[in-house]
């Protein structure tokens, strides 16, 4: 038996930083990761996808180059052996970055294998027995397999497998008309293939307003990606080459073809196969371990951070999760995730950012609200960039001046949602950023004149 004062199960966007602050403290620490260091975003998920989706916008810059008055010279190819490696070298400057700074640290042990409980604070990993006063979960999540007929005769790919392709598929079938869905699939539209993107739904990205997922419609149409919603009996079959998708949509051809399918229909934690019922720790009834405000399992010494607690599902929250834990346990200082305010980003392009509540949440507030609006079509930023899909929005308690939520979908978005973002954080009414003094020419400098331009919802 391995004695430790701490151990922590997986290494995505929670454990490290956590083990990082542990063993500063002076504390012996043992780290456990059974497959690639770094987790899901690291090499599977935002990393790579962003290095591929940014592979894409060039590609597409290229072809548009002559609205701008610049000649390419010939048709516009992707060489996706060379998109690969360069993706796959940016995933491994990080991960090999992350592995060698957990096995050089100070007070650090790192263990390479699956990690199961054996009781309430003893692990095993291969042949090793660790024991700890305190366990921290980081383990994470992975595609969910829907039960779709004929899945088993087709060849499918999830976002994982994908990475493993260094071709441009003829015609790529997505499967989940949502965030990771549809970032592939205006990616591999750019790179060259068709594309179909198959949504249950009666509309893209159903989590954001109808507004939103219109605007996002049009943006994905527009390319040429066809889109099928309301595909309510979806299943697959094989004839020759080709791969069939029944649809069972209420309008147009009851089946698609195409050459390869990626299914981006949801994550799963991964929670089944942990010994969780040898610790007594509870799941709820998705396998995401229960927590509470300050991330305390059910069981008292056991901590569930990231994915896998069912309280986000994003790098951002993962290790913000860390930063909580740490804070109460090594600077006296009550961290909540309630403290948080929702934000992410559609990486898209132009890309969707997002904070607060959605206008949905925000009219089962029942209280009088304001709201701003701009299309990107009326901001000189966006028209002077060729980029003007898209618009912004706010909303405003009328009495307070407090603000509860915006979307910037559209250029540089995703980057400048945070300017709201860190003001509702101040909690500072919507009339200091109407009064601040932007710079010429951006997108954001049109955000103090949308607040101007309040109206009731
Ligand atoms: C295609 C895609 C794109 C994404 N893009 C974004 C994005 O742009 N922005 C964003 O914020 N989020 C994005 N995400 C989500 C983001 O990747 C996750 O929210 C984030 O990685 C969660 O971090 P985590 O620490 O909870 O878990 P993970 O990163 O999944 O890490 C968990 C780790 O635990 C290990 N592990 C699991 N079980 C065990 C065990 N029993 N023993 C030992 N080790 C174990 C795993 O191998 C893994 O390394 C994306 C996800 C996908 C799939």
């Amino acid at each position: 038996m391995k004695q430790f004062d701490d151990l922590i199960i997986g290494t995505g966007q929670a454990g490290p930083f956590l083990a990082g602050r542990l063993a500063e403290s002076g504390r012996q620490v043992a780290i456990v990761e059974r497959k690639l260091f770094g987790g899901t975003c690291v090499n599977t998920g935002c990393t790579p996808t962003k290095a591929m989706v940014a592979s894409a916008y060039a590609a597409h810059l290229a072809r548009r180059g002559a609205e701008f008055g610049v000649n390419v010279g010939g048709k516009v190819s992707v060489d996706m052996p060379r998109v690969k490696a360069r993706r796959d070298a940016i995933v491994q400057e990080s991960r090999r970055g992350l592995q060698s700074w957990l096995e050089e640290m100070d007070n650090c042990t790192v263990f390479e294998g699956h990690a199961r409980f054996e009781s309430t604070h003893t692990i095993s990993v291969g042949d090793d027995r660790l024991t700890a006063d305190r366990i921290f979960i980081n383990v994470g999540g992975r595609a969910s397999m829907p039960k779709m007929p004929g899945l088993g005769q087709i060849e499918f790919f999830n976002n994982s497998s994908l990475m493993d392709i260094d071709f441009v598929p003829k015609h790529l079938i997505v499967v989940g008309g949502s965030y990771i869905g549809l970032e592939f699939g205006q990616m591999f539209r750019r790179f060259g293939s068709e594309v179909t993107i198959i949504e249950m739904g009666q509309r893209l990205v159903r989590r954001e307003d109808p507004d939103v997922s219109a605007a996002v419609h049009e943006i994905i149409a527009r390319e040429g990606i066809q889109i099928r919603l309301n595909a309510k009996c979806i299943g697959f079959s094989k004839r020759n080459d080709e791969t069939f998708a029944q649809v069972d949509c209420a309008s147009g051809d009851p089946e698609v073809s195409g050459t390869h399918v990626l299914l981006a229909v949801g994550r799963l934690p991964n929670t089944d196969d942990l010994g969780l019922e040898k610790a007594g720790l509870t799941t709820d009834k998705g396998g995401y371990i229960t927590v509470d405000d300050q991330l305390r399992t059910n069981v008292s010494g056991i901590w569930a951070m990231g994915d896998c607690n069912g309280r986000g599902a994003f790098t951002h929250t993962a290790f913000n999760d860390a930063e909580i834990v740490a804070a109460n346990l090594l600077d006296g200082d009550p961290r909540r995730v309630t403290d948080r305010i929702p934000a992410y980003a559609l990486y898209i392009d132009p890309p969707l950012g997002r904070c607060g509540l959605t206008e949905a949440e925000v009219r089962q507030r029942g209280r009088p609200v304001l709201v701003g609006k701009r299309p990107m079509t009326k901001i000189k930023r966006a028209i002077e960039k060729g980029e003007t899909e898209g618009f912004m929005k706010i909303f405003v308690d009328t009495e307070t001046r407090e603000i509860l939520g915006a979307v910037i979908l559209g250029s540089g978005g995703d980057e400048i949602i945070h300017s709201i973002l860190d003001l509702m954080y101040a909690k500072a009414p919507a009339t200091v950023i109407q009064r601040a003094m932007h710079i010429h020419p951006t997108v954001s400098e049109l955000i103090p004149t949308m607040l101007g331009e309040l109206a009731p919802l």
